[in-house]
């Protein structure tokens, strides 16, 4: 089992733990069925914002990420991604929010942050969140789809490019002053990681 939060573990214990998890129907089956027949894709990123999913860019908050469900009078859905955040942990964030927008109705084990459920539920919760979110963010096409859809909400929310999956999403059509400064600073460790496709 898990025994801290996952968002620093390596993509392939991340995905081992979680294949385990799924091997052993944990945490239950109505959860891996919601995966399954509700991948998220492009399409449903823009559902999700035209159905009223709002986005904020926040200074001081205490997580990196928040999603909050619609309450009945008071608000809209809502993520919450900490303003400071770039590149690679950004982008991740958001597609972890996004999970939980998507799996809400269908599956709400996946929520990773009540309190209401024992620390061990929530590390496995939140693995499987961030492995999705993982897989998201490594396809350019719903990469794209989640900064470009999101950008109006908050202009701040630019394409950023670390790697090779943003640089297929975003390097041929931003622009190129902003986007390409990182490529001044290339070094070995950055092809690296842009060559190797296990920037997840
Ligand atoms: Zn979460």
């Amino acid at each position: 089992m898990i025994e801290t939060w996952p968002s620093n573990l390596k993509w392939e214990k991340l995905d081992s733990l979680v294949k385990g998890y799924k091997e052993l129907l944990v945490p239950d089956v109505k959860t891996w069925v919601t995966i399954k027949e509700k991948p998220i894709t492009a399409e449903r990123i823009k559902e999700l914002r035209k159905s009223g999913l709002d986005f904020f860019l926040r200074e001081r908050v205490f997580e990196e990420g928040y999603f909050i469900p619609a309450s009945r009078n008071c608000h809209k859905p809502m993520m919450i991604i900490k303003r400071s955040l770039t590149g690679y942990d950004r982008d991740v964030t958001l597609m972890h929010e996004l999970i939980h927008a998507l799996y809400e109705d269908g599956s709400n084990i996946l929520y990773d942050a009540s309190i209401k459920l024992p620390r061990e539920v929530r590390l496995v919760n939140n693995a499987i969140v961030d492995w999705l979110a993982r897989k998201a963010r490594a396809n350019p096409e719903i990469l794209h789809a989640a900064i470009k859809i999101f950008e109006f909400a908050a202009l701040e929310l630019m394409p950023q490019v670390y790697d090779r999956a943003s640089f297929e999403a975003f390097g041929m059509e931003a622009n190129g002053q902003r986007v390409f400064t990182f490529m001044y600073g290339l070094n070995e460790p950055l092809i690296y990681q842009m060559e190797s496709s296990k920037n997840l």
